[in-house]
């Protein structure tokens, strides 16, 4: 049999094996926690293995043989720090490629707060890629798209997470795509949420308040190391009474909506698909305190000389600071996230109970969680950001990576 059968645990959902079957016959289906894994038409299927060909399960990594890079980076435009989530450096990034003619793909809400991947090729259109959405986005049409501006000559920017930065490599070899005009884009990743409880939670709001009208997973308002989702609802700015309330950002950081295949991610190391990697800087104090005014310091990770090249037409946009690489480690560069002790509880509840309910018993910070929120700006302020994190590794890393 020349066709894919994945399992759930290694299934990241990039959908590139539907993207490249030449009959349609893989569909991506939502399982009972809302994500997306393929499924087989067997009377479509031709058995010419093109999905086996496009799908990441296993396959070694592209290895580049560029000596990687570190920057500290902030844009110099305020607005575009405040609506990013770190230093707005993909936004710089998005800024150059669409002013040379190029296209960018990105994930943006679409109505209903869907979380989507689209393309962009004006200035306007790449500002709903702004700020980390916490949800696995739909990659849609996106990778034939690529392909598309690809075979034109074009120049084309594609950000993503590192699975699907991976997933659309893979697609493009198989399908013998030219990427010379290729430059990807991935972040540090601690994992997807739920499409699916997001859109409970998006429901929630809207039902709560008559309307949701913007969501902005990591708002600034009380600085970037202390950031809350900025909330506009039934016309007013609600940001505040939620700030200490259950949310759904609550539910992703503790890990229990996590993708499964994220628990096992084989993308958490130095070694990038991407040309390009970009953090939050949480290590700022350390490498470079003069960057840190707590409006959002990226971390770059520059992994090749396409991303050398993209990276250098953008520096004269932002603040930069070469760094070291021990300067920008952090926990994903190393080891997945953990899948929590409570994450098939939380399920249980989650298929038996009104939302509303899980909401309350799993979208509160734990008592941990809370102690951790109060002391992480301290131990960053002291510069300890690494040293914690490396004991934080001894102490509740529980499985080792494959
Ligand atoms: C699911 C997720 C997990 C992350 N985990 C970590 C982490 O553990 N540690 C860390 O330091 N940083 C993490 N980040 C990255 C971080 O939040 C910032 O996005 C990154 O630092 C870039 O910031 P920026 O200010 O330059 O750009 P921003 O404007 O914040 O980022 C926007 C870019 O991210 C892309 N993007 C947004 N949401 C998604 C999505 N759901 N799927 C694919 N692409 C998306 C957009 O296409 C756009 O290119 C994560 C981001 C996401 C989306």
């Amino acid at each position: 049999m020349n066709r894919i059968d994945p399992v759930k645990t290694a299934c990241c959902g990039c959908g590139a094996c539907a993207s490249v079957c030449p009959k349609g016959a893989i569909t991506m289906e939502a399982d009972d926690e809302g994500f997306r894994y393929p499924s087989v038409d067997e009377a479509l299927c031709v058995n010419c293995g093109l999905c086996v060909k496009a799908c990441s399960i296993g396959k070694e990594k592209p290895a580049h043989t560029f000596e990687q890079q570190y920057f500290a980076a902030q844009h110099k435009d305020d607005d575009t720090v405040m609506q990013s989530s770190s230093g707005g450096i993909a936004s710089a990034l998005a800024a150059e490629v669409v002013k040379n003619g190029g296209a960018v793909y990105g994930a943006g809400f679409e109505a209903g707060f869907e979380v989507r991947h689209s393309r962009a090729d004006v200035l306007s259109e790449t500002l709903r890629f702004r700020g980390s959405k916490y949800v696995q986005s739909d990659l849609a049409q996106t990778m034939q798209e690529v392909e598309e501006d690809l075979r034109g000559g074009r120049e084309v920017l594609f950000t993503g997470t590192p699975c699907q930065v991976h997933g659309l490599l893979l697609y493009l070899r198989a399908k013998r795509v030219p990427e010379d005009t290729l430059v990807t884009c991935d972040f540090v990743c601690h994992g997807v949420g739920s499409l699916q409880v997001w859109e409970d939670y998006v429901s929630l709001l809207a039902t709560r308040h008559g309307s949701l009208d913007r969501y902005n997973f990591r708002g600034k308002e009380a600085g970037w190391h202390k950031s809350y989702p900025a909330i506009q609802a039934g016309s007013q700015n609600v940001s505040e009474k939620y700030k200490e309330k259950e949310s759904f950002f609550r539910m992703y950081s503790s890990s229990v909506i996590t993708r499964p295949s994220c628990y096992q991610c084989a993308y958490t190391s130095y070694e990038r698909c991407a040309d390009l990697t970009l953090a939050d800087f949480w290590n700022i104090d350390k490498a470079a305190p003069a960057m840190n005014d707590d409006r959002g310091t990226s971390q770059v990770l520059v992994n090749s000389e396409k991303g050398a090249a993209l990276f250098a037409r953008v520096r004269g946009a932002a603040v930069t600071q070469e760094c070291s690489k021990e300067d920008v480690w952090q926990l994903h560069l190393e080891f997945p996230t953990q899948s929590p002790k409570n994450r098939e509880v939380f399920w249980k509840a989650y298929a038996s109970q009104p939302f509303e309910q899980v909401l309350l018993r799993y979208g509160k910070h734990s008592f941990t969680a809370k102690c951790r929120r109060k002391l992480m700006p301290v131990v960053n302020k002291l510069g300890l950001y690494t040293l914690a994190g490396k004991l934080y590794k001894i102490v509740f890393v529980r499985e080792k990576k494959q």
